[in-house]
């Protein structure tokens, strides 16, 4: 790991044009604020109820745009977040996702789709956000054919790469002070609360300068091969750790 402090990305997930009322135009206002340069996880077709079918918003599209030309990284961010696969992925959080164990060559036409939606409102998908986490060697495979080669997930503490994509990790759900690393901080607009949105603006006011994007990550970090079986014992802890904690807030609290 780098020997300087650490360092943030912010990532919103499940933006899509018809978008309940939620903390967008809150999260928004601190990213025009502090200039961030998130990545903006757009789901290209969103089916999934639970995600907001309200009509689309005008507003919404242009909106991106105008991030995308600040430095924003657009995420695709899986093709309508319908979970009707099941499966253990790479990074096994949920079960039940969009894409793990899907036939090949209907997980490439899903994610052309995808990509194709994305460019015709002018935006260029260049990370990938799997809905739930899920996703497989067949994924990683469609979306290397698409020409993404960014995934933003995983436990690492720092990016690197492996099974042919570059992996920025994405480890926290809430900001949370770091002596060293790179952290994804994800937030979901729907369910960030009144309370998580104080706890992010008292965050950025503190340590905004700390704040990357995807460009600089890549330019910046040194980003190592890695597979499962050349990282750190400390680092596979790591993840190990992650998970358990995870799993035993899904047996405390399913959902
Ligand atoms: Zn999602």
């Amino acid at each position: 790991m780098r020997n300087s402090p650490a360092e943030y990305l912010l990532r919103i997930d499940d933006l899509t044009p018809g978008m309940p009322a939620s903390a967008w135009p809150q999260i928004l206002t601190l990213i025009h604020r502090y200039q961030l340069q998130p990545i903006l996880a757009i789901v290209p077709d969103n089916r999934d109820p639970a995600l907001g079918l309200a009509a689309p918003d005008p507003d919404f599209w242009p909106q991106m745009r105008a991030l995308q030309s600040a430095g924003a990284s657009i995420g695709l961010h899986g093709y309508r977040h319908l979970c009707a696969a099941r499966g253990w992925g790479f990074v096994p959080l949920h079960r039940r996702n969009e894409f793990v164990g899907v036939p090949a060559h209907l997980q490439r036409e899903w994610i052309g789709q995808g990509i194709g939606i994305l460019r015709a409102q002018a935006l260029e998908p260049t990370v990938w956000v799997a809905p739930r986490h899920g996703f497989d060697r067949a994924t990683l495979r469609a979306l290397h054919h698409h020409g993404i080669s960014i995934v933003s997930d995983g436990f690492a503490p720092r990016p690197h790469r492996a099974h042919g994509a570059l992996w920025i990790p994405q480890q926290h759900w809430e900001p949370r002070a770091m002596p060293a690393g790179l952290w994804t901080i994800c937030l979901h607009p729907a369910t960030t609360t009144t309370a998580l949105l104080g706890r992010l603006e008292s965050f950025l006011a503190d340590h905004h300068a700390r704040f990357t994007s995807v460009p600089r990550v890549l330019r910046e970090w040194p980003i190592a091969q890695s597979s499962v079986a050349s990282l750190a014992v400390s680092e596979r802890l790591f993840a190990l750790r992650a998970y358990a904690r995870h799993h035993a807030r899904r047996l405390l609290h399913p959902h």
